[in-house]
């Protein structure tokens, strides 16, 4: 089964979403509700991968 992103609290700044590094760490480095072109340039590129591989 393909893995589910839940961008509903936005993005970290490595390109992981935040739920993930949130249940990884018990809480992300970002603010909630980052949106990818609030990410630096490294983080965007990643988070539009992982976007691209999740809605395929
Ligand atoms: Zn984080």
């Amino acid at each position: 089964m393909a893995q589910q992103l839940d961008t509903s609290k936005g993005w970290c700044c490595d390109g992981r979403t935040w739920s993930e590094h949130a249940q990884e760490g018990g809480k992300c480095c970002q603010p909630q509700g980052k949106q990818i072109d609030d990410l630096p340039a490294d983080g965007q590129r990643k988070a539009r991968e992982r976007l691209a591989q999740a809605s395929r």
